[in-house]
């Protein structure tokens, strides 16, 4: 817009831009990815535009797998500068039935319906479903037999052509301060420390927002990036809004069961016995533990009754392997994100369930790396939607990785010393020895 010779002003409640795609220091000397950190592919016109080029990246080993015909195009994953395709649209824009088929699973089957029918040998091609399983419903409110989660695998995974995920050098923030630059280039203001409280209209139209101290500033064209539960319940008023579309904002279910930490560790977990192939290289750089999808769906629907994982599926990345500036010489920033984190009705359930997560983490990594308890010199962890509370960003945007709407309020503290290695132990006695996981992936980013 500011290219575009629009004089733009851009609004940020917090000193840090960025929001879930920040680089940051949560613990003195260590920075980390807070919650975004790998790039997705991302449609060329936009990545030429933007000049993401100019981003430093990581080459992975693997770059992507394609499993069966691309529906991209019907479904219109990488269109840009177009609305969304309607159900409708999709249909008629297709030209064949395996297109028509696309859809159809996308919609309305579940992840599994497309990794049985194209790696169905449960043993032969094990890891490769179960990392596919894993990647695609980590973020959501599905188990991966779920019906509809098999639109996370076409939306998640999905690549156009040679387009690739990537890992940024000095982490995902390093794409926000490169926008950033690109917009004050271009002419446009940014103004931190400054909370929108409303979106005004007059007889329909926009006219531009109020500000937390109650300043006004005009405009006829006000962008949101707040999600749109966020943007059409909190910041606009309801009444101005036509009855179909507010009931279809109300619609929206943010609830994921996602669950992320960030460690300052003295050291690098040393894989033992068979698990050792990860000590070579930078393969440690990122590992994912996973369980067999059914293992996953096992978890999801304990999950939903308050049930933590007994050995949660894991990816544990270790960024300063290939950027060790993130923490001071010899240390390491690690962050892992995992699921299914329940989520607990009051507060004292909800630290609760969060600690047992944690220690169930921590006991399932150091199955395989027994050393890893004593590298943790700090560690801090979030449930999805605590993000909102602990870093005052508004449910996460754009995602299905957002707050509950059920979510109570919570108020724990972040960083905490690592917890006993009592608890962890018990947490490792509840897992029968190793635990359940058949299975352990390492990945270059996060490709499998
Ligand atoms: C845990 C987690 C992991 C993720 N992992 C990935 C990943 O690996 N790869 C990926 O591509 N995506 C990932 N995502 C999604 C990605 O982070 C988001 O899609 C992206 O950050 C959305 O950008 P945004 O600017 O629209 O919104 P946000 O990043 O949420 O930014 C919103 C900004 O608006 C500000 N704001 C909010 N309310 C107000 C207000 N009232 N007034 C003024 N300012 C306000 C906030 O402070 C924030 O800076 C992840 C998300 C989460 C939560």
């Amino acid at each position: 817009m500011a290219r575009g010779g629009m004089r733009v002003l851009c609004l940020e409640k917090n000193h840090c831009i960025g929001g879930m795609a920040t680089t940051t220091e949560l613990v003195r000397g260590y920075r980390f990815e807070l919650a975004g950190s790998v790039q997705f592919p991302i449609p060329t016109q936009i990545y030429d535009d933007l000049d993401l080029g100019a981003c430093p990246i990581y080459e992975a080993e693997v770059q992507s797998v394609g499993i069966g015909p691309s529906a991209h195009r019907p479904i219109g994953r990488f269109d840009v500068r177009t609305p969304p395709k309607s159900l409708n649209e999709m249909f008629a824009s297709t030209t064949n039935e395996v297109e028509r088929e696309a859809i159809r699973t996308a919609m309305f089957g579940s992840v599994m319906d497309v990794i049985d029918r194209h790696l169905p040998e449960r043993q032969k091609h094990a890891q490769i479903r179960g990392m596919l399983a894993f990647l695609s419903v980590n973020s959501t409110h599905r188990g991966p037999y779920d019906a509809g989660s098999a639109m996370c695998l076409a939306f998640a995974l999905s690549s156009p052509g040679d387009v690739t995920m990537s890992n940024v050098k000095r982490g995902i923030g390093t794409i926000s301060d490169h926008l950033l630059t690109q917009f004050e280039t271009a002419g446009g203001e940014l103004r931190r420390h400054v909370k929108v409280d409303e979106i005004t209209v007059d007889r329909g139209r926009v006219t531009g927002v109020t500000l937390g101290d109650g300043d006004r500033i005009t405009a006829p064209v006000v962008v949101s990036n707040l999600d749109p539960t966020a943007t059409f319940t909190n910041l606009i008023n309801r009444d101005v809004l036509s009855e179909v579309f507010a009931r279809r904002v109300d619609t929206i279910d943010h609830r994921a069961l996602y669950f992320q930490m960030h460690r300052a560790l003295s050291g690098l977990p040393e894989y033992a016995d068979q698990y050792a192939v990860p000590n070579d290289g930078d393969a440690r750089q990122c590992v994912t533990f996973i369980g067999t999808p059914e293992q996953m769906q096992r978890d999801f629907e304990g999950c939903t009754q308050g049930l933590v994982p007994r050995s949660p599926s894991v990816n544990l990345s270790t960024p300063t392997l290939r950027d060790p500036d993130l923490a001071p010489p010899g240390k390491h920033a690690a962050s892992n994100f995992a699921f299914y984190a329940p989520i607990g009705a009051t507060h004292d359930e909800q630290a609760t369930l969060r600690d047992e997560m944690a220690d169930r983490i921590v006991a399932t990594i150091t199955a395989r790396a027994p050393n890893f308890p004593e590298t943790i010199e700090r560690q801090c962890s979030y449930l999805a939607y605590t993000y909102e509370r602990m870093f005052r960003y508004t449910n996460a945007i754009g995602t299905s990785l957002t707050s509950s709407p059920s979510a109570p309020d919570l108020g724990a503290g972040p960083i905490t010393r690592f917890r006993s290695k009592t608890s962890v132990r018990a947490a490792l006695a509840a897992m029968d020895g190793r635990g359940s996981h058949s299975l352990l992936a390492t990945t270059a980013g996060m490709r499998s």
